[in-house]
């Protein structure tokens, strides 16, 4: 995963979420192979230090090399990259795909409202997607509302690249946040009205199966024509899950097709620090790749905005609304998901700003659009 300045390295790995790293720890198949031959074995070091990592740098470092970054994971290029269009609709609801669950863990800490899980599914290559698009998951059992018809389909963002944490191209994540439902009366969950999806997905185990449809969407597709180009990605909760597949293509993987050089922005709102969703591997891009990456964080029940009211993704857009406004004039692509509710204030914002700058926000939003450089999917 590291190495040092001098010697290529390439790693097999079976990189899971940043909680499946800290449980699991590295285990004997994760090693490092130098040019050199010199292998070593990354069971000792600990996860924290796997990816910000003081004393792995120093045992790199030991092996008489002056200076030591991260490298790039290096993966054997899919079919899928010279494709030139996106995989679409391969599996539907009528025939989906008999997947299998290779692991869930918890994302969040104990101080999260709510529960939001890493899903990381076999689909043994045969559900192949491109970074942004969904899967369909339809639960076991009868729909209430058609008796003896299955479930509809729910859908849910992809969470990695088209390689999968797996870095071969055998696998998908997801990220989701389970449905608990709470009477607004006695305030108690309600566990008859919980969400069917959320909670079968988050309540699988290793080795269940599940059935896929799709992929399917290309809204939240990545325009990788200008390698250089700025992404600006503005994510509330679980919305994160496409952002975490483009950053882990621009800065995890060494994809030969794709090398980005540009700039990546990610805003996440969450509730506070116990709910943000895989932080430390974006706190490891902003370390390795700062001239690349920015990542602002908005806490709404941590932090307060500068009316003193709680800090949403949209304050944190005001915050930095000129730098975001001469970026969109340049070009840059800014991309939404989340929950549905998160648009109307950041629309309000936008407008706003628009506004105080003298431009009119309607002519500016349809210029975007019609420059492919809005992007919303919302839920
Ligand atoms: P459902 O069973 O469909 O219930 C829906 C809601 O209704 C729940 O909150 C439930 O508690 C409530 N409810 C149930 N019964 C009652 C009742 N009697 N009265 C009142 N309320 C009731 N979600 C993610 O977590 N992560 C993602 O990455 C993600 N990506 C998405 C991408 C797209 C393009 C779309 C369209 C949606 C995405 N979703 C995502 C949302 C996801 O598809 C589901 O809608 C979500 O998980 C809820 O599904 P469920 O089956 O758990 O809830």
């Amino acid at each position: 995963m590291a190495h040092a300045l001098g010697a290529r390295a390439s790693v097999s790995p079976s990189v899971g979420t940043d909680a499946s790293l800290r449980k699991t720890g590295f285990k004997d198949h994760n090693k490092l192979r130098f040019d050199n031959k010199l292998w070593i074995t990354l069971s000792s070091v600990n996860l924290k230090s796997r990816y910000s990592s003081t004393k792995y740098q120093f045992k790199v470092m030991s092996m008489s090399v002056q200076q030591a970054v991260r490298s790039k994971i290096p993966v054997q290029a899919l079919e899928l990259e010279n494709a030139n269009e996106p995989p679409l609709n391969l599996y539907k609801p009528k025939e989906p795909y008999t997947a299998t669950i290779v692991s869930v863990e918890r994302l969040v800490g104990p101080k999260a409202p709510g529960e939001t899980c890493h899903i990381v599914i076999d689909h043994g290559g045969n559900v192949p997607y491109w970074e942004g698009q969904s899967y369909g998951i339809i639960p076991p059992g009868e729909n209430p509302k058609k008796p003896g018809s299955p479930h509809n389909v729910r859908l849910y963002s992809i969470a990695s690249t088209r390689y999968g944490d797996s870095f071969d191209g055998k696998t998908a994540s997801l990220c989701v946040r389970r449905a608990i439902y709470y009477d607004p009366e006695s305030g108690k969950e309600d566990p008859s009205k919980n969400g069917i999806c959320s909670n079968f997905l988050c309540n699988s185990k290793p080795g269940d199966t599940i059935q896929l449809t799709g992929p399917s969407g290309k809204i939240m597709l990545l325009p990788e024509g200008d390698p250089n180009a700025t992404h600006i990605m503005i994510a509330t909760g679980t919305g994160v899950a496409p952002f975490r597949g483009y950053l882990r293509r621009m800065f995890m993987e060494a994809v030969t097709t794709y090398k980005f050089g540009g700039l990546a922005w990610l805003f996440l709102g969450v509730a506070n620090t116990d709910s943000l969703l895989y932080d430390d591997e974006f706190s490891s891009y902003l370390k390795d790749y700062p001239d690349n990456f920015r990542y602002d964080k908005a806490l709404s029940r941590e932090q307060k905005n500068k009316n003193g009211g709680k800090m949403y993704v949209q304050d944190k857009i005001e915050e930095y609304s000129d730098e975001i406004f001469k970026l969109l004039d340049g070009g840059a692509h800014i991309y939404f998901c989340g929950l549905k509710g998160m648009m109307p204030g950041i629309q309000d914002t936008l407008k706003r700003v628009a506004e105080q700058r003298g431009e009119s926000w309607d002519a500016k939003l349809s210029q975007l659009k019609k420059n492919k450089q809005w992007h919303v999917e919302v839920y």
